[in-house]
């Protein structure tokens, strides 16, 4: 798995002189190298700066046993370095509250309904009362879309076609929800295809309204160093909960996934790798690691 970047270490490092231990000067090479396989993963280069910049510190110091394979030691370092920064543990939505309400913000196509398909689809199974609310007011497909997902996994889908105020639906969706003893709603809100001032308003009132027990920012892994932009912008006026990165079946490294992390301290939550309602991941630290050093 690590085969490209231990390659490439165990190369730098057999060309190290004197003693076999990591030193001020000869770990450049090395920690070029590991900064390279960061940003060719899509990690954002101020990260990947700051993270080898650490695991220079971790490094020097240490005895590292030229005869056996030197570059899988340095590899494991860095390997648990990222899960570390990544969260270690994996995390899952809290759904403490009755009802629960869990917002799901973030552009256009990143992948919102069909996560609020998939969340809703889990929650289910695990035996909860949950409905979906379609808050974009702006495309009636949206509303269609999330209707035929709700049909498809026997989840009710809380919408008023009529209304254009997405705070009201959102407000009523949460008392529909309480009247119904519904244990978990959903709001599916409206995206853009960038950042855009009206619709950050929007969501932000909307979160103000419904006070969510949990809000999620869901983020498309391809869009690689927009990514952490695009997170920034609404982490800063969202303070959301956690990520969920999506479409990750594609080939995407996944250094996405590390770069907001680090920008926004907020955990990744879940990943979403395809479209069918059953590929609901919870994001794994350590599997990403992996996936990152390729
Ligand atoms: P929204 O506009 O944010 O609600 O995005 P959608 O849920 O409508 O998703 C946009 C497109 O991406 C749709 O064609 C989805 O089927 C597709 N999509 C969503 N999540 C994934 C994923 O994890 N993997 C792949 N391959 N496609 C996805």
């Amino acid at each position: 798995m690590f085969d490209n970047l231990q390659d490439k270490l165990n190369k730098a490092i057999r060309t190290l002189k004197g003693s076999g231990k990591i030193t001020d000067v000869n770990v450049a090479s090395t920690v070029k190298e590991i900064r390279r396989a960061l940003t060719d993963a899509d990690v954002n280069f101020k990260v990947a700066k700051d993270i080898t910049d650490q695991i220079r510190e971790e490094a020097i110091g240490q005895k590292i046993m030229i005869a056996v394979e030197p570059g899988q030691m340095l590899v494991k370092i860095v390997h648990d370095k990222l899960t570390e920064l990544m969260g270690g543990q994996a995390e899952s939505v809290n759904l403490k509250g009755s009802p629960a309400i869990v917002l799901i913000a973030g552009l256009q196509g990143s992948g919102k309904t069909t996560f609020t398909g998939k969340l809703a689809h889990n929650i289910k199974k695990q035996g909860r009362q949950v409905i979906v609310a379609a808050c974009d007011i702006y495309r009636p497909a949206a509303i269609a879309q999330l209707q035929t997902l709700g049909e498809q996994i026997g989840v009710e889908v809380y919408a008023e076609p009529d209304n254009k105020n997405a705070v009201e639906i959102a407000r009523n969706a949460v008392e529909y929800a309480k009247k119904n003893s519904k244990n978990v709603v959903i709001i599916d809100t409206a995206g853009r295809l960038a950042i855009d001032e009206a619709m950050m308003q929007e969501v932000e009132n909307v979160k103000k309204a419904i006070e969510p027990t949990e809000t999620l920012f869901v983020v498309d892994s391809m869009t690689g160093q927009d990514a952490v932009n695009t997170a920034k912008t609404f982490n800063d006026r969202l303070n959301f909960d956690g990520v969920v990165l999506t479409k990750l079946d594609g080939d995407s490294r996944g250094g996405a996934a590390l770069s907001i992390r680090q920008v926004v301290s907020k955990p990744i939550k879940y990943m979403s790798t395809g479209e069918k309602m059953e590929d609901l991941d919870i994001f794994y630290p350590d599997r990403m690691a992996s996936r990152i050093l390729g």
